[in-house]
Parts: structure tokens; sequence; C-alpha cells
């Protein structure tokens, strides 16, 4: 089955504002299994909204808009839909009730609150209480205009109101049990997360997967530094679902090894690192240049990472790396503040300044000054060091400073979750 959305609002076609519905609806319409191949924003224009909608009825099962269905002359989705699908605005004896008794409420909050905005009916707001002929009507918890389902010849068309505070949860009281209804499959799926393979590799290595797919599919998402495969089961149940994946699960497992660094939807690779930090006992410290505390902000996003992170030391300059890591000033004056050597030195300073098992250090040129040829901007060493033995990598990072800054964070975190799990 598929599904179509239309966005209405003229301030979405001038950038005022984010089109967040749109995001959030599509997400949802993924879960539930539906294929959304158009998403189409039109403004507050009938004519020009009736002719979208009219070619989304012809390609699409589902259409659902958001937006227009106000007070004010300029909304007009409703009318517009009644027009398209040639039937009536009937006056709807239920909405005028909720309509009367929600300004009541808020006069209520007039009364006690001086600074209440008057909640005064107008004329116009009836027109909230129209409905399509034939719909069914759904009411809004949250503001004054209703939601409506209309059915017509096979096609259903969901209207739901603009804000997303209404919308929301209109979709999730009302319209996602009607439309669960629909989908006689449940999907089960499954997020393999990758790291240190890119994506085009990472694709590649899965092309006879991914040509060959029907049911599990397998759909890559490419992050930052990262590569995510999403495994997806439409099955009767949960149960033949998670049987139906588990294979591929494995056979993903089998290609890319150590690089799959979780398979739980919600895991960050930061969690995962704290996680195999706190099951081998080893705390650790952090020694940033360039990355100027972003690594240790990214642990402290990971709630109890105080069980094992000891301190982080932001050591800019040359002298911040001699004083407070022991980097010797011989290694900064032969092989620069840039490099293998003093990465190593500023992961063994830090791990002995704060008695740590183990420590993270990067230091690398986020440009976009201070490139030279041999150093060009991207370069960035990173040296993990974990009881006794100290690990480097040298990084070329393409894109801006803070791509570079955000790329070596994830690479660094990478390679103590690598050395942690090495036999
Ligand atoms: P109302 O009942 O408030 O009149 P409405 O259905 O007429 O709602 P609009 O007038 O189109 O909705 O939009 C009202 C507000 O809702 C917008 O100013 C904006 O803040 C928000 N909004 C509308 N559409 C979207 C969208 N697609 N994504 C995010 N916010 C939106």
């Amino acid at each position: 089955m598929t599904v179509e959305l239309i966005s209405v609002g003229t301030e979405l076609l001038l950038g005022n504002i984010v089109n967040t519905n749109a995001n959030y609806l599509s997400r949802k319409c993924a879960e539930l299994g539906f294929s959304l191949y158009y998403q189409i924003t039109v403004g507050d224009n009938e004519e020009r909204f009736c002719k979208v909608l009219k070619e989304a009825m012809e390609r699409s099962d589902i259409i659902i808009l958001t937006g227009g269905l106000g007070p004010t002359q300029d909304d007009m989705t409703k009318e517009g839909v009644a027009k398209v699908l040639g039937r009536e605005l009937v006056m709807d004896e239920h909405s005028i009730e909720r309509i009367a008794a929600y300004f009541k409420f808020c006069q209520q909050g007039e009364a006690s609150d001086p600074d209440h905005i008057p909640a005064v009916i107008t004329e116009n707001n009836w027109k909230q209480a129209l409905k399509i002929d034939g719909c069914m009507v759904i009411d809004n918890n949250n503001g004054t205009a209703p939601g409506y389902i209309v059915e017509n010849e096979g096609k259903t068309v969901i209207l739901l109101p603009g804000p997303p505070s209404e919308m929301v949860p209109m979709f999730e009281e009302a319209i996602l049990p009607y439309l669960k209804k629909k989908q006689n499959k449940i999907f089960v799926s499954r997020m393999v997360k990758i790291c240190g393979v890119g994506e085009s590799k990472a694709e590649t290595e899965l092309l006879d997967l991914i040509n060959g797919q029907t049911n599990p599919t397998i759909a890559p998402y490419a992050k930052e530094s990262e590569v995510h495969f999403r495994i997806t089961a439409a099955a009767d149940n949960q149960a033949e679902g998670e049987r139906m994946i588990a294979p591929l699960v494995e056979e993903l497992y089998r290609r890319f090894g150590v690089n799959i660094y979780s398979t739980k939807e919600e895991e960050t690779l930061e969690e995962v690192v704290v996680s195999l930090l706190k099951e081998k006992g080893c705390t650790l410290s952090t020694a940033e240049s360039c990355t100027g505390g972003l690594l240790t902000g990214r642990l402290v996003n990971v709630a109890g990472v105080s069980e094992v992170l000891m301190e982080g030391f932001i050591t800019y300059s040359n002298e911040a790396k001699q004083k407070y890591l022991g980097v010797k000033e011989d290694t900064l004056a032969s092989y620069g503040a840039v490099s293998a050597q003093t990465a190593q030195e500023m992961a063994i300073g830090a791990a002995q300044a704060a008695s740590s098992q183990a420590a993270l250090a990067v230091t690398g040129i986020a440009g976009p000054e201070g490139g030279t040829p041999q150093k060009p901007v991207g370069l960035v060493y990173i040296a993990c060091y974990l009881q006794g033995k100290v690990s480097v990598r040298e990084l070329h990072l393409k894109g801006n400073r803070s791509r570079i800054r955000e790329q070596s964070v994830i690479q660094a975190l990478d390679l103590l979750r690598r050395c942690l799990i090495e036999p």
C-alpha cells in the first residue's frame, strides 16, 4: 500500500518553518511498512492544492495532508479536498459542541490568569465545525481544528492540523490505530551499525544481498564515519519477523566482523565503548588537541560514564601538551605537534596523569588554515593507550573544520573499541 504526504503552508515554501511534520510522518509510515514515494509541499493556494491532490490520488492509496485546517481565509485544505472529491461541506454538531467547550475552557483560564490572551469565539471559528460529507471526524484534544478521514473509491485522504503539538498526538491516538488495521503485516527491523568501512565499500560488499532482496529488505544509511544497514522483514508476528532477520544479521557479521559495533537501534558508539570499559573494569582518560573537548563531551553523553571516565585534558598548545601530559620538547621539535609520536606521548601522559588503565589522544589539523604540503588539513593522529600498549592511527580526513573534528572523535572511539575487544 502506498502513502503520499502533502504539507500545506506558504510558510514552509518560504523556509520560515522546518517541515517537521513530514519528517515525523515519513518515519511513522516506514515503521508501518507503507511505501512512501512522494512528499509534496504546496502553498495556501486552492488551485495549486487541488492540482497536487488530484495527482496524488492517481498514484497513491493513502494521502496524508497536514496544515490549512485553521479558521482563517487562507486555510483551505478541507475546502480543496471536498472540491476534488465532489463532496459537500456540512455542519458537524459534535464539532460545534467541542469548539464551544474548548473556548469555555480557555475563558476559565482567562479569569484566573490576568496575562491570558482573551479567548473569544469569532465567526470564522465555526468554519472549523464544517466537515466533508461522509467523512470520519477526528477529535483534536489539543486545539480547535479537528482532523478528518475520508474514504473515497478505494483511496483514503487523511487531513491533520498543522501545529505539531496537535498533529502528533492526533496521529498517535487515532490515525496510527486506523492505519495499522489497513496493514495486515507487521514490520520487524534490526539496525546493523558499522564503523571503519566506507559507505561505498560497505554497499559493494552487500551488493548481491541488496540486489536480490525482497523480504527481508536491506537499506543502507550513511552517517558521519559510519554506515548503518536496516534489515526489515514483513511478517505475521514478531517471532516470525525475528526468525527471518536472524540469518541476514549473521551473514553481515560474517562479512563485516568486528567492524560491526552494534545491532541495537538506539545504541551509540560511545555507549558501546563505555559498556566495554565497564565490562573490562578499565578506567579512561582523554587528551585532546584539535577536538578540544568534543571527544570527552561525546563520552559524557553516556549516563553512568563517571564509573570509568577519570580526566579529560584539553591541551591545545605545545606548552600544555608538555605541562599536563609530559610530551617531550624534543618530540614536538623533531616531529611536530601533529605526529604519531606526539599522539602516542599524549596518550601515555594522560594515562599516567590520571592513573587510568586506558587513554585516548587526538591531535590534528582541522583547518581551514594551518595545513602544509607535508601536513595538510585533515591529517589527524589518534592514539589509544591500553594497559601498557599503544596503538596509533594516521587519518586523512575530508571536509570542513567541524566535520574533521567530528570524524576524529568517531575514529578515536572506534580505535578504543577495537583495542578493548582485541583478544
Ligand atoms: P491551526 O489550527 O493552528 O490554524 P492549521 O491546520 O491551519 O492549524 P497551519 O495554519 O497550516 O495549520 O499551520 C499552523 C502552524 O503549525 C504553523 O505556523 C507552523 O508553526 C505549524 N506547522 C504547520 N505545518 C507544519 C509542518 N509541516 N511542519 C512543522 N510545523 C508546521
